[in-house]
């Protein structure tokens, strides 16, 4: 029999699903067990295609747009929420619905709503697009926020068309390159209004934490995760500015090249908020068969947020 090869493997703590992400999924299996299939929701409830089929297995149907929904059926919004546009077309249509929309991203929409109301301009930093991003832009008219993706976009501004401004962020970026951006902001706007606390989640800041604390030490860093996933795309960016270099991001433990892996020594492995433990559960079965593997585990936090499911869900 060949000896096999001895690999290290670091596994970084937190990893893995979120309370958001809990509470998202826990509402449309709650939705499933008390209505039947089945089950609309109105964009991926979160960015897993694990999670997304293993639901649409049950009975869940996924869609992009409310109009993609028979009349009399009723929809649960995503994680990452919606527009004020996106509930009034519901209600207009009085469509039943309910909102999965995590709770830390609420309170970004609170805040935008907030400065709206006080007569703020609102600069978000955010990604173009994602959905988080469409649902924070349309809690208030759309002269009233701009969007700020990079540097250039904040040297682009013209800082004598506005008065008094705020800043606010997607919950899911990089913490070092939003910190970087934010810096830029307040030079051009040193009386900008900031968060009260972080927009950027303590999810993402743990995980992105936890996999700094690795980087170094590892030869190839395995990140399970979507690839729509931000706060997954961010991870593999986080492992590689920190040290590592070769860095994947894993959506199906089928695409693993464990021949590849055969040149690194030290292998780090982590799940971003929105990816299941049973991923780190099949590529450690994997693993272990295929290598002579030592574990070595690294915490950098305690995690112990749990978030309310809506009333109507409770038992
Ligand atoms: S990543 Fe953060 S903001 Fe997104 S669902 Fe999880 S806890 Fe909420």
């Amino acid at each position: 029999m060949n000896k096999k090869i001895e690999k290290i493997l670091y596994l970084p703590n937190p990893r893995g699903f979120c309370a958001g992400v809990e509470r998202a999924i826990n509402i449309v299996e709650l939705s499933l067990e008390k209505y039947g299939p089945p089950i609309y929701v109105r964009h991926e409830i979160v960015h897993n295609p694990w999670v997304v089929k293993d639901l649409e297995k049950k009975g869940v149907i996924f869609v992009n747009e409310l109009s993609d929904i028979p009349d009399g059926e009723r929809v649960i919004f995503s994680a990452h929420g919606v527009s004020s546009e996106v509930k009034s077309e519901a209600n207009s249509k009085k469509m039943d619905f309910t909102d999965a929309t995590c709770p830390l991203v609420l309170k970004v929409h609170f805040e935008a709503k907030r400065h709206f109301d006080n007569g703020l301009h609102i600069f978000l930093i955010g990604h173009k697009g994602h959905p988080e991003v469409d649902g924070t832009m349309g809690q208030i008219p759309k002269n009233s926020i701009t969007l700020l993706e990079n540097e250039d976009d904040i040297n682009k501004i013209n800082e004598r068309k506005y008065d008094k401004v705020a800043l606010i962020t997607q919950t899911t970026l990089s913490v070092d390159d939003t910190a970087r951006l934010i810096n830029l902001l307040k030079k051009k706007f040193p009386n900008i209004t900031e968060p009260p606390r972080e927009d950027i989640c303590y999810a993402t800041t743990n995980r992105q934490m936890a996999v700094k604390s690795i980087a170094k030490k590892c030869d190839a860093i395995y990140v399970m995760g979507g690839e729509n996933s931000s706060n997954s795309l961010r991870l593999v960016e986080v492992a590689k500015k920190s040290g590592c270099k070769n860095n994947f991001l894993i959506s199906d433990i089928k695409s693993i090249n464990w021949e590849e892996m055969e040149e690194f020594s030290s292998i780090g492995l982590t799940a971003s908020a929105s990816a299941p433990e049973i991923l780190i559960n099949e590529f450690l079965k994997i693993i272990n068969e295929k290598f002579k593997v030592k574990i070595k585990t690294n915490s950098i936090a305690d995690e112990n947020i749990t978030f309310k499911l809506p009333k109507e869900l409770r038992k």
